[in-house]
């Protein structure tokens, strides 16, 4: 691949690049990018672009950076992410299912990345990738957005054990929700999530529930968050049932790409409050940009150009 900033108009933003693509690198600019399996859904090179664009124009130093979307598989991401720091990308998110390999790897991480042993989001430095899980901020500030309401003295259901679910869990755990419920497919790593949370903040509840059924939980102040992958192709199931928890339950799902899950559907037959999962892209996205270019951009901008990307 020969690319150069001068052809910037023409560079691949809705393309997924695969690891060969790296083997001859050329890129005259700084590159960021999203690494997933799958990773087509992403419209993170979409939203970053825009927000690039955007602090070009008051910063011509940041005019040659461009974001760059990788579908990667876990068994070559070791091999991927050396590629990419040779080749000097500054930044990199990581989506499903890289946080928790990566979370492994990455020597020089953030507390939020021990803490949660996912890591989402890496900056290029002189001594190797520095780790980092803006998942906790876009989760927090997502629900703030879209219900009007904090995480503190809140119920939570959450539904999953992987990376994403790992940063929701300790955002409600360090945002002192009342009671955490934890619910995933695969028992093993649900047991192992609960070992490793039971450190963080030992006085506050943690159960786990059996994804099959209907919960046994019967408080009004619930939200009930989806963190697994199942939702992501338009004809997924939803992962649990709902029927049973109290109309006042708000449900936010992580995914938003379709915009409305089977879960969400389900939510809203039962007179329930949804978000799905842009604002929290948004969030995430905009504290990644921040680690990585040291300036804030604008939210609006960010969540317009997801919005036009998704549109496409
Ligand atoms: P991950 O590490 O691969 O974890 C996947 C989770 O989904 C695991 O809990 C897994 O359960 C569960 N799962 C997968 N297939 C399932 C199925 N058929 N039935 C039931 N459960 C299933 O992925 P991740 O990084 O945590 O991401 C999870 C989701 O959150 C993805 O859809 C991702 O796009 C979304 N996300 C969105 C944002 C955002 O900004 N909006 C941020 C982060 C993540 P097992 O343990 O049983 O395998």
């Amino acid at each position: 691949m020969r690319l150069k900033p001068t052809l910037k108009r023409n560079l691949p933003e809705r393309d997924v690049l695969r690891l060969g693509d790296l083997a001859n690198w050329r890129f005259e600019g700084t590159p960021l990018a999203v690494l997933g399996h799958p990773v087509k859904h992403s419209v993170s090179p979409e939203m970053h672009n825009a927000a690039l664009r955007e602090l070009a124009v008051r910063n011509p130093a940041f005019k040659d950076w461009h974001y760059f979307k990788f579908d990667i598989e876990p068994e070559r991401l070791r091999e991927a992410l050396d590629l990419l720091y040779e080749n000097r990308f500054k930044g990199l998110n990581l989506t499903v299912p890289h946080k928790i390999l990566a979370a492994q790897w990455i020597e020089a991480a953030e507390p939020e990345v021990r803490l949660s042993g996912a890591c989402n989001t890496l900056l290029w430095t002189e001594n190797g990738y520095r780790g980092y899980n803006t998942d906790l901020y876009g989760m927090t500030r997502a629900i703030e957005e879209s219900f009007a309401l904090k995480l503190q003295g809140r119920q939570v259901l959450l539904i999953g054990a992987g990376g994403a679910a790992r940063a929701a869990a300790v955002a409600c755990l360090t945002h002192e929700v009342g009671a955490l419920h934890l619910t995933n497919r695969t028992r093993e790593k649900l047991d192992l999530l609960v070992e490793e949370l039971a450190g963080i903040r030992a006085d506050i509840p943690i159960s786990i529930h059996p994804l099959t059924g209907a919960f046994s939980i019967a408080s009004p102040n619930l939200i009930v968050i989806n963190a697994t992958s199942l939702g992501l192709k338009e004809s997924d199931p939803a992962p649990a049932v709902l029927w049973g928890l109290h109309p006042a339950t708000k449900v936010l799902d992580m995914i938003y790409n379709p915009s409305k899950t089977a879960l969400l559907k389900q939510a809203e037959s039962l007179g329930m409050r949804t978000a799905n999962g842009l604002p929290m892209l948004v969030f995430q996205g905009e504290r990644s940009f921040k680690i990585w270019t040291k300036n804030s951009p604008s939210v609006e901008t960010m969540f317009r150009a997801a919005v036009d990307g998704l549109a496409e």
